[in-house]
């Protein structure tokens, strides 16, 4: 359902150009549990902003279910985003004067237009455990609570495909292992796909795919070797 071919990317800094991402091609099906590993400066934050159609390539081809998103106007690409993509991000971005109801509500009533959002949200809520947190505010909840907010806030619209910029980073390591069950978990329930960044190798264990990028080419991919 994503078909990534000879994706390229550079920056322009003064007179120097650094190229980013390197005849990148891949392709990832629906449902997938996908982690993107390697070391800091290797793309990875790149890559996710490209399929995320957040930034645009210089050349090559990013098909989502058949559409090239690298061809979209500005306009187009913020539809394709609100229709079919999630995003969960490492500093949680939470609304901090609206409840726990209305950050998740949030895309759904202001993007989508719905009406009547509550039972849904309710029942979102009561999936990832945090029902009596519904009229809290997000300081009064832990980093850990947050995330997991944050992942209902992108899974209530029910995308096809989330995308999540080293989730856990800001996380200890036992409150990063929930939000990635919860991942894991919403993902079997949704068949939504997910494609993730990090770089803490038990996080890395509950992927199902993992690929790693240097320089930003793809040197392994575990799916390849299966
Ligand atoms: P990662 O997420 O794996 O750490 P990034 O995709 O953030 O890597 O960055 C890869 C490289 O691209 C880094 O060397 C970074 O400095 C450079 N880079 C990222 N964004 C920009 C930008 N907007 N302008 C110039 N260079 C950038
Ligand atoms: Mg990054």
């Amino acid at each position: 359902m994503i078909s990534i071919k000879q994706l390229n990317k550079s920056y322009k800094v003064g007179e120097i150009t650094t190229t980013i991402i390197k005849e990148l091609d891949l392709n990832v099906d629906q449902g997938e549990f996908m982690a993107i590993v390697g070391p800091s400066g290797s793309g990875k934050s790149t890559l996710l902003n490209l399929i995320g159609c957040l930034d645009r390539p210089d050349q090559g081809q990013i098909l989502i279910d058949g559409t090239d998103v690298t061809k979209l106007t500005n306009k187009e690409s913020s539809r394709f985003r609100a229709e079919h993509l999630g995003f969960i991000f490492q500093d949680f971005n939470l609304i901090e004067s609206f409840t726990v109801f209305e950050n998740i509500e949030f895309p759904l009533s202001t993007i989508l237009k719905q009406k009547n959002t509550r039972a849904k949200v309710e029942s979102i809520l009561d999936a990832i455990g945090m029902s009596e947190q519904i009229d809290k505010y997000p300081d009064q909840l832990s980093g850990g609570q947050k995330q997991r907010v944050a992942v209902a806030r992108a899974l209530v619209v029910e995308p096809q495909i989330i995308l999540a910029d080293e989730p856990t980073a800001n996380l200890d390591s036992l409150s990063a292992q929930k939000v990635l069950e919860l991942m894991k978990m919403m993902q079997k329930k949704f068949k939504t796909t997910f494609i993730f960044s990090t770089h803490d190798e038990k996080i890395m264990r509950v992927a199902e795919r993992i690929v790693t990028l240097q320089d930003g080419a793809i040197v392994k991919d575990t799916k390849e070797m299966k």
